[in-house]
């Protein structure tokens, strides 16, 4: 076969999530899929809001001439403007049409700016329990990742943190939300990142620029409040998508967004266009992008999955699982109660619960669950739960 030795090895690897996947499909042909409870994957159940089908419905019932034509790369300009007024209004910083690009998905505006900013020996810092495909989308642009441990909680360990910066840091890479923890970093934690980002483009005499992967951003909970990172770094370029907040996963649609006072902005935003035009995704699904353009103030019901994590949170620590408790996105990342994070997910497996170990993230020792799910698959998983912890319960 003659297919590339690296993608060989990628494949040959697999992923966990894809893991599960594959026993999930064989446990549900093999037990019925009512007793089956797959708490595997970040697949909302939830539907879209009401004004997302309003929408379509007239989109497709009065259609415009020319909707479905190419367009330029970086997406309509009404699409960017409507995206650029609602981040105006959440920042309080004068974004413009002409800082937003419309991308396919969150992964596919990493994509775009990895390829925009890197060169070969970049690092892209990273830090961990991190989201599965970001070390594959950094080696898609011939860059490194250097992994930072977590401190407690979850949070980054600031001082290994300021260890993993050198000469060939290009890109910090955030998520907070995190996928897969649901921990959402405090304002204080990145404001210490930020700090030493600028002490080490002064030490390196560098240019790092720091990428917020957040398309958890609009699923917080205990009125907590998103930090204005803006105000912090003008080196700064989030990636997001509606694939959670709208629950538009296989739909595709989300954005690059770029400090209003970023340098050399013509330049890099040219840059990202010219990526989004030549990785072959020439520009975001033009049908979405119609859509969206009238939802940037509509979210999923955010208090749903608030309730899901204040049902089965509470309920696993009472059975004796140490979990932090997650204030956004749909994760928690429960400590597995033996060392091998590996096979107390194959217990739980014994049990008909699927989860994710914690070594798919980057940090063994540790599973993750989704609870983006009907309660019934919540509530039927329970004892499952409650079964592998006893098991274990003398380690
Ligand atoms: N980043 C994180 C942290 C995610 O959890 C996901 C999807 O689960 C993505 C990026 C990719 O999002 P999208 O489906 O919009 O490409």
């Amino acid at each position: 076969m003659a297919i590339s030795k690296k993608v060989r090895a990628a494949v040959e690897q697999g992923s966990w999530i894809r893991r599960m996947f594959e026993d999930g499909i064989k446990l549900k042909e093999e037990f019925g899929s009512e007793n089956v409870f797959d708490l595997s994957l970040g697949n909302p159940v939830m539907q879209p809001p009401k004004e997302f089908y309003e929408k379509l419905t007239m989109l497709v019932s009065s259609p415009n001439p020319g909707m479905h034509r190419y367009m330029p790369n970086a997406g309509y300009f009404e699409t960017r403007n409507a995206v650029a007024t609602s981040l105006e209004k959440e920042f309080d910083f004068p974004f413009q049409a002409d800082d937003i690009v419309m991308t396919v998905g969150a992964g596919g505006a990493l994509n775009v700016i990895f390829k925009a900013l890197l060169d070969s020996e970049d690092e892209v810092v990273i830090f961990s329990p991190f989201f599965v495909e970001y070390r594959l989308y950094v080696d898609n642009h011939g860059g490194n990742c250097r992994v930072v441990p977590p401190s407690s909680d979850f949070l980054p360990d600031v001082e290994s943190f300021q260890q993993s910066l050198n000469k060939h840091t290009k890109v910090v890479l955030i998520n907070s939300p995190n996928n897969p923890s649901g921990v959402m970093y405090p304002k204080d934690i990145i404001e210490e990142i930020v700090n030493l980002v600028h002490e080490a483009e002064e030490r390196f005499d560098s240019e790092i620029y720091i990428v917020s992967d957040e398309p958890y951003r609009k699923i917080i909970f205990d009125d907590l409040e998103y930090p204005n990172v803006f105000e912090l770094h003008n080196r700064y370029i989030v990636a997001t998508s509606h694939s959670k907040d709208l629950a538009l996963p296989g739909e595709r649609i989300g954005y690059i967004a770029v400090h209003p006072n970023i340098d050399n902005k013509t330049e890099l935003i040219d840059a990202l266009i010219f990526c989004n035009r030549s990785l072959g995704f020439v520009n975001a699904p033009a049908l979405m992008q119609h859509v969206v353009e009238s939802l940037q103030s509509v979210t999923v019901d955010v208090g749903e999955y608030q309730k899901k994590r204040d049902f089965l949170y509470p309920k696993l620590i009472k059975m004796g699982y140490k979990v932090v408790k997650p204030n956004g996105a749909f994760y928690m990342f429960p400590r597995s109660p033996i060392k091998d994070d590996v096979k107390f997910t194959e217990e739980l497996l014994n049990h008909k619960v699927l989860v994710v170990p914690g070594t798919g993230f980057g940090l063994p020792g540790y599973f993750r669950l989704s609870y983006c799910l009907e309660d019934s698959i919540l509530e039927g998983s329970l004892s499952g739960f409650e079964a592998a912890i006893s098991k274990y319960s003398d380690n």
